[in-house]
């Protein structure tokens, strides 16, 4: 597996392999690699020639006040794990090298980035478009890879690859779970074994969501009263937003049709978490 460290490594790496006839797969992360990581992995080895995983914590989707500084950082291991899954090459630049000095150059999806997460965190969706893009500018990926975890941004994504009218498909993936239910995240880790027990609230609510609508209860607000009540039972837990939304849009919607997306975040304790289903 190879280590690539600049933008024209990539470039040349991703050149050569499809002056080869070969198909490229892009997996983006931002390392603290886990099984839901793996599972993109797993996804564009099944379907790429070549595939190439990034690893970046991004600053420019980090706000102030967030993590940015503590983000789990474990390289060694996350090489090891992309090995197992057949990585090709591992692109880890440094923050200079995809922000040099006087970088003024943004992408924003204009009123997607300010929904769901975006409203909470500003900024966020703004950070995730330019990081993105960047990627798939230098990579020239055929597909890449992303987890139904992080709904919102696979909208914006989505939409920011159709304005751009980039030639990478975007494949998306589901989420994986622990075997109880919580959806992995690189973040699980900030939880005390209380919050741990309590974060289990997010996963619940989102199965009771998906048993009403599966039993016919289509109304939004009902829905959303339901994970309310879920969510509410645990004292550590406090509802950022709980949403009922057309998947492309990210608007409300007043009635859960086929493909809506019915998504959670929550504090849980000082940890931000998400989680979300899209409904039958
Ligand atoms: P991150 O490293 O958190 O930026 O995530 C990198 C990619 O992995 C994103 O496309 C995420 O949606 C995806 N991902 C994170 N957690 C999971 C999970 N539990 N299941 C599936 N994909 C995930």
């Amino acid at each position: 597996m190879q280590i690539l460290r600049t933008v024209n490594e990539l470039r040349a790496w991703s050149r050569a392999a499809r002056g080869e006839g070969k198909t490229v797969g892009l997996v983006p992360t931002m390392g603290a690699l886990h099984a839901g990581h793996a599972s993109l992995m797993r996804a564009a080895r099944t379907r790429c020639d070549r595939v190439a995983a990034s690893i970046f914590v991004n600053p420019t989707q980090f706000g102030p006040n967030e993590d940015f500084a503590r983000y789990p950082r474990t390289f060694d291991a996350d090489c090891a794990l992309a090995s197992r899954e057949g990585v090709d090459a591992i692109f880890a630049p440094s923050v200079d090298e995809l922000y040099p000095e006087g970088a003024a150059t943004f992408v924003e999806v204009e009123g997607l980035s300010e929904r769901l997460d975006g409203a909470s965190r500003q900024g966020h969706f703004r950070g995730v478009a330019t990081v993105v893009a960047k990627l798939l500018i230098a990579a020239e990926p055929d597909f890449a890879f992303f987890g139904q975890k992080d709904a919102a941004q696979v909208a914006v994504l989505r939409h920011m690859v159709r304005d751009l009218r980039l030639a990478t498909e975007l494949t998306i993936c589901p989420i994986v779970r622990e075997h109880d239910g919580l959806a992995l995240s690189s973040r699980n880790i900030y939880l005390s074994a209380q919050e741990r027990t309590q974060a289990l609230a997010l996963s619940r609510a989102i199965n009771t969501v998906e048993d009403l609508a599966g039993h016919g209860q289509r109304n939004a607000a009902t829905l959303m009263e339901a994970a309310e009540a879920v969510l509410g039972a645990e004292p550590l837990v406090r509802v950022d937003y709980i949403a009922v939304v057309d998947w492309a849009t990210l608007q409300p919607v007043e009635n859960a049709a086929p493909g809506t997306l019915f998504a959670i975040a929550a504090w849980v304790g000082a940890t931000r978490l998400i989680d979300n289903t899209i409904l039958a």
